[in-house]
């Protein structure tokens, strides 16, 4: 075997791009996203995190309206935020950074965006659509798993899907889209590896998306023979940016696999924007 084909996120984004761009070219107004970020003291590039943002939606077409917001600024001062650009028409999206200073609490937040101007989908309302299958905004990352298994050209009706993680903004959504895809889908967590499980399940696998946070936390041996291997994982070990999956022994196995960095990170980030036209136009045609 020659080892797995690279999924390449850069690549996959860069055409999201130019659909995006394409889509917008031909409309007669443009979309304005708001960002809200935080001046997070642990992580000072918070700021250029939000400048790069902004240009790169304003490349696309996208107008932003950005906002920082102190680290010691509390529930009240967000809320109030969300409730104005809520009431903006001319606002079509909302964005807010995680993670939110201690005096916020991210779920309430999440709660309070207007469902229809909520990018990131995470709204209880649009996280309840996707259960229904009938949600048109889904979660930025679960869509971008989706995306990068769609490039594989691979018919998921049938197939073992295993998710490991079962977070709402992961783990659950990707469940709910493979679902929709007729995959037999198993959902992986704490529980699971608690009870010594985990490796039984990854080993079926023809579709494994990991969504954990724990640096290599799945072996490259327990990869069945010519699965597809999504890694979601985003962790800093010795310095170097690496994922949840052994990369290189899983490689041998997979079919086709993910790189960390450069494979889900940057489809989600342009999901974002994907999100923005989505919900532009639910606010201009419904
Ligand atoms: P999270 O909210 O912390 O969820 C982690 C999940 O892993 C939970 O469901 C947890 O289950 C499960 N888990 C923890 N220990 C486990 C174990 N020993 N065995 C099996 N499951 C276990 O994290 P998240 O937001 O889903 O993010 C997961 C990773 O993806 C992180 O590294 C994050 O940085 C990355 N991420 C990347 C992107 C991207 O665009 N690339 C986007 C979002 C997140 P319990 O709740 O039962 O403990």
């Amino acid at each position: 075997m020659t080892g797995a084909r690279i999924l390449d996120g850069k690549a996959i984004a860069e055409t999201i791009k130019q659909e995006v761009r394409h889509e917008l070219s031909a409309a007669p107004d443009r979309p304005v996203l708001a960002i809200l970020s935080f001046q997070n003291p642990q992580n000072p590039s918070s700021e250029a995190y939000l400048r790069a943002q902004e240009r790169m939606a304003q490349s696309l077409g996208i107008d932003v309206r950005p906002r920082l917001l102190s680290w010691n600024d509390d529930q009240r001062a967000v809320e109030h935020l969300i409730k104005e650009w809520n009431q903006i028409k001319q606002i079509h999206g909302i964005f807010v950074h995680q993670p939110m200073p201690p005096k916020v609490d991210p779920q309430h937040v999440s709660a309070i965006i207007d469902p229809r101007k909520d990018i990131e989908g995470i709204h209880p309302q649009n996280m309840a659509r996707r259960f229904f299958a009938r949600g048109r905004i889904g979660s930025c990352t679960a869509l971008a798993v989706m995306r990068l298994i769609e490039e594989t050209g691979v018919e998921l009706a049938g197939k073992e899907a295993v998710v490991v993680g079962h977070s709402e903004i992961v783990g659950r959504p990707v469940s709910m889209l493979l679902l929709d895809k007729l995959a037999t889908t198993t959902v992986c967590h704490v529980g699971t590896d608690r009870a010594g499980r985990l490796e039984e399940h990854v080993r079926r696998a023809d579709v494994l998306v990991v969504a954990v946070g724990r640096p290599r936390f799945i072996q490259g041996a327990w990869i069945k023979p010519g699965a597809i291997v999504i890694d979601v994982g985003i962790n800093v070990d010795g310095g170097k940016v690496v994922g949840d999956v052994e990369f290189e022994e899983a490689r041998k196995r997979a079919s086709y696999i993910t790189p960390v960095p450069g494979g889900v990170g940057p489809v989600t980030v342009m999901m974002v924007m994907k999100n923005t036209v989505e919900a532009f136009k639910l606010q201009q045609h419904g």
